[in-house]
């Protein structure tokens, strides 16, 4: 694949220079083969960005009128925008996801920055009355420098909602892809360059240990975003604490939906299926536990198997149902949780592609029934295309059932009653609750993030913004 710009240089300051460690293979998921090199930034390059960054507040970036840089996120989410096929072929390729899928983050990339350039210039204080003789209000400001780590499992997506936000308040940013699916961040971050001025985004990929633990621990970062794991997420939180900075995490979950007797299961169906296998299964959103009313357990059992059994993995530029996962060491994962389903039910399975490389990282999607609420695979999040069902004998037991893991990110309810959706609203413990729906097609508008060991935080939405700034209280006695 002839890529159109150079995968081993990084951004630092607006200059494009290499690594002092050298650089990273980059694998494609899909075949197993390395295609590309990415840096491997380290302490050093982290450094330099912070200092970058710092330098970009104090100079022509922290200068800018809030709708200068609106205007600016505003034109390179249009440039992303030209360039989507481009980035979703080079997605699909780093992260194995299906083409459409990796053109639907592209698209996704550039609403963000579109949503935030707009956002820019309306974020206002307030006036707040007081005693007499004093005027008080509030001001929005940005942190400073703010450090972004992202996963690989949606680059694109996680690039737009925190790093779009943050620019948007005036932040300057140091951003550490994941050092399996850099390849979107190198690109984005080559349009970037084009239009921000230099420092105000720094890009440094390379290793977690090395380059993210680096960004996570600088003192000159005054706030992190962090997408991942919990174990990751929590030791980039006591890196924080050192610092004493504040800390966005989004950990991913066991998110539940719950299928009631009287729902409208045509609806329903394909939104049972889908978000449990979309990137196959490595989203942390997935709807990883469906809970069922037993009055229409076997039947919701039985159509989902129907759709599993035509579901089909295969290399990401065939554009199937569902990619290979990100690595070995991903797919030795999840086989590992498949090892500990024995005696559980399994109600379907789809298939790998005959077509699909032998060194590609496929698993089959499996569709998993009549799993017990306390079992591994109903507990703990597997990031990959593996389903679980179980029965519930009615909206109390459903409660527990849904609430009953560490996680709280998604929950998704299926009922006519009104009165029902709008109890389960207030009783699911999670950051966002679809009713008759999952996801509500992505929603950059919708503010998302978790409870419990999903994190803590808020990204997406206007209220990602208030999380990208610190509020100024200033009162006047005036007499
Ligand atoms: P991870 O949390 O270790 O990696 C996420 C990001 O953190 C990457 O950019 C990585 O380089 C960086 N990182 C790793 N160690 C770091 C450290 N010590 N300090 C600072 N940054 C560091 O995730 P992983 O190991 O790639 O995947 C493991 C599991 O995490 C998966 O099986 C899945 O369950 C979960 N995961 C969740 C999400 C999500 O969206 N919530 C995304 C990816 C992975």
């Amino acid at each position: 694949m002839s890529l159109w710009f150079d995968p081993a240089e990084l951004l630092i300051g607006g200059v494009w220079r290499t690594a002092a460690a050298g650089t990273l293979p980059v694998e494609d998921p899909s075949t197993g083969e390395a295609f590309a090199a990415i840096a491997r930034g380290g302490a050093a390059e982290i450094e330099a960005a912070v200092a970058a960054a710092q330098a970009a507040r104090a100079g022509d970036w922290g200068a800018l009128a809030p709708a200068e840089r609106g205007r600016l996120l505003s034109r390179l989410g249009r440039m992303v925008e030209d360039r989507a096929d481009d980035l979703a072929r080079l997605e699909a390729r780093d992260v194995g996801k299906p083409l459409r899928q990796a053109r639907a983050d592209a698209l996704a990339l550039a609403r963000y920055l579109e949503f935030y350039g707009g956002a820019a210039d309306k974020v206002t204080g307030e006036t707040i009355p007081y005693l007499p003789g004093y005027t008080v209000f509030t001001l929005r400001e940005p942190h400073g420098v703010t450090g972004h780590i992202v996963p690989w499992n949606y680059p694109m997506q996680i690039i737009g909602r925190s790093v779009g936000a943050a620019l948007a308040m005036g932040n300057a940013c140091v951003l550490k892809p994941a050092e399996q699916a850099s390849l979107t961040a190198l690109a984005f971050a080559r349009l970037a360059a084009e239009v921000l001025p230099p420092g105000a985004l720094n890009l440094v990929p390379g290793l977690g240990a090395e380059a993210g633990a680096a960004l996570a621990a600088h003192p000159g970062v005054q706030h992190l975003s962090f997408t991942g794991s919990v174990a990751t997420g929590a030791a980039v939180q006591a890196a924080a604490a050192r610092n004493v900075v504040p800390v966005t995490l989004e950990l991913g979950g066991k998110s539940p939906q719950l299928v009631f007797a009287d729902a409208d299961l045509d609806a329903a169906l394909p939104q049972l299926v889908g978000p449990g296998i979309q990137n196959a299964g490595q989203t942390c959103s997935a709807a990883a536990r469906i809970l069922v009313e037993r009055a229409i357990y076997p039947e919701v059992v039985a159509r989902m198997a129907g759709v599993y059994r035509g579901l089909v993995a295969g290399p990401a530029l065939a554009d199937r149902d569902l990619g290979p996962l990100i690595s070995a060491r991903q797919k030795a994962v999840v086989e590992g949780y498949l090892a500990r389903a024995g005696g559980l039910r399994v109600a379907a399975r789809g298939q790998i592609a005959a077509d699909a490389p032998a060194g590609g990282h496929y698993v089959a999607p499996v569709l998993l029934a009549d799993v017990p609420p306390d079992h591994v695979l109903a507990q703990e999040e597997i990031f990959g295309p593996v389903q679980v069902v179980m029965p519930f004998a009615d909206e109390a037991e459903a409660i527990r059932l849904a609430n009953g893991t560490p996680y709280g990110l998604v929950a998704g309810v299926w009922t006519r009653d009104g009165a029902r959706q709008l109890r389960l609203a207030r009783a699911l413990r999670a950051g966002q609750v679809f009713l008759n729906s999952y996801g509500a097609g992505g929603g950059v508008e919708l503010p998302f993030g978790g409870v419990g060991r999903s994190g803590h935080g808020r990204e997406k939405g206007f209220e990602a913004l208030m999380g990208f700034s610190a509020l100024k209280t200033v009162a006047a006695r005036h007499g």
